[in-house]
């Protein structure tokens, strides 16, 4: 059975809305597909970790939105304030009401400072830094230009957040520019997470712990902070520890959009329950949450936002066509961790299995390299910027298998 001339209401338009509403656009010429987001704005975020460092500049990493959209997609600009899932519509905060057929909420997860007492205030953006945010990414820098040793503490509130590997980057970039900057010896770096070790799975825990201790980061496991003391500079955990600081530079809580919590869409976190395979609410057959909206279990990250859209999309030609969805998500996530001095690691994991060494994609030839650190990770890592306003969000195929595969992988025995 064809389907004919339904709409999708696509809700975001970042890394994963962009890509859905292009890709139906080509794949169902007769659907209707609608985006709506507050601004036209475009941000690469992966850039915000380099802006600190003054290794890409701001402009490089902002673009209009429209222009990654195909023509042909109606582009609504507008805060979402609520979605009625009975009804099938969507009502933006000026009154204006959308209808649809099938809906993918794609509205992300973004920082939430007011969420830890003491953390915004005064020095917000000074000593209490971050570069989760375009603003918080171009502050840092300021701050960085002008620090002359102390001590740096990166922290993380609480996971999950979006890419879970950036405060570790973030650490070895700072390392790598102190040393640089001849202000290395009169640092101390302090790496603090509420995990119990630097990373969640165990083998790469280990290998990015002792990417720490190697370069003499100090790591604070299990800190689940109270407070952020800014008149003291100490953050102040749940079981009393203290951390001071000089200049703190802190992932706040992440959480999705509050309208979903609004709709009674979403979790404690406002991320939206799905079927982690077909990332179908798990209370609605007609919403989908695709990108970092949604409660998978597996990295928020743009990697996976790519893969299980392409996942996504062949379920849904299924779906409307009336036939069952075949096709099965896995988790696939694909990481690279920049390590400093031109170099990083390669992370590449799914649902089942966790991040493990090797070689990637083909065994004994890479040329990147899993868990370890490589010139070719970091030139990787470097080009996506490239790809991703050119190929990704315009959703040309990347030739890169959505499904995680085992080649290259060393399995280590247990
Ligand atoms: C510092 C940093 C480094 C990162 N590095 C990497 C990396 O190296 N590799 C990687 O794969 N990923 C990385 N990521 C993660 C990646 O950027 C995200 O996972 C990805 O952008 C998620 O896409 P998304 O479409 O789900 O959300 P987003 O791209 O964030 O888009 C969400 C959209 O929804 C809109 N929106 C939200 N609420 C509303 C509302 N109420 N009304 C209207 N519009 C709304 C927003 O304006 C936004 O445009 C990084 C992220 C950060 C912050």
């Amino acid at each position: 059975m064809r389907s004919h001339g339904k709409r999708l209401l696509v809700l975001g338009a970042g890394t994963a809305g962009t890509m859905v509403a292009n890709k139906v656009h080509k794949r169902l010429p007769d659907w209707s597909v609608s985006v709506v987001d507050r601004d036209d704005v475009h941000d690469y975020q992966p850039g915000y970790l380099f802006i600190p460092f003054g290794k890409q500049e701001p402009g490089q990493i902002r673009k209009s939105r429209r222009q990654f959209l195909a023509a042909a997609v109606e582009v609504v600009t507008g805060e979402i304030d609520r979605v009625d899932p009975e009804g099938q519509k969507v009502t933006l905060a000026d009154g204006e009401v959308l209808g649809y057929d099938y809906l993918v909420i794609a509205t992300g997860t973004s920082p939430r400072p007011e969420q830890t007492p003491g953390m915004l205030g005064e020095e917000w953006h000074r000593s209490v830094g971050e570069f989760y945010t375009y603003d918080g990414a171009v502050a840092l820098r300021d701050r960085l230009s002008r620090f002359r040793g102390g001590r740096l503490v990166m922290h993380t509130t609480e996971l999950p957040i979006k890419c879970p590997v950036a405060p570790l980057e973030f650490t070895f970039l700072a390392d790598d520019f102190l040393r640089q900057r001849g202000l290395r010896e009169q640092t101390e770096l302090v790496f603090v997470t509420p995990l119990d070790g630097a990373f969640t799975k165990p083998v790469a825990s280990r290998e990015l712990s002792a990417e720490l201790s190697k370069r003499g980061i100090k790591l604070e496991t299990d800190f689940l902070i109270e407070r952020v003391d800014q008149e003291r500079q100490v953050i102040v955990s749940y079981d009393e520890r203290e951390i001071e600081y000089d200049q703190l530079v802190t992932v706040p809580l992440n959480m999705g959009a509050d309208f979903v919590g609004r709709s009674g869409l979403g979790d404690e976190l406002n991320y939206v329950p799905v079927d982690k395979h077909t990332l179908q609410s798990t209370a609605h057959e007609t919403i989908f949450a695709l990108g970092d909206a949604s409660n998978i279990p597996t990295s928020k990250a743009g990697s996976v936002a790519h893969f299980s859209v392409e996942v996504w999309l062949e379920n849904f030609v299924e779906l409307v066509e009336g036939r069952p969805m075949t096709h099965m998500f896995d988790g696939h996530a694909n990481c690279f961790v920049e390590s400093g001095q031109g170099k990083a690691m390669l992370l590449d994991f799914n649902y089942d299995v966790e991040p493990l060494t090797g070689d990637f994609p083909l065994p004994g030839v890479g040329p990147l390299r899993l868990l370890k650190e490589s010139r070719a990770n970091h030139l990787g890592k470097l080009a996506f910027r490239h790809i991703y306003w050119n190929a990704l969000l315009p959703g040309r195929p990347l030739g890169l298998p959505a499904a995680m595969s085992m080649t290259g992988k060393h399995q280590e025995e247990k």
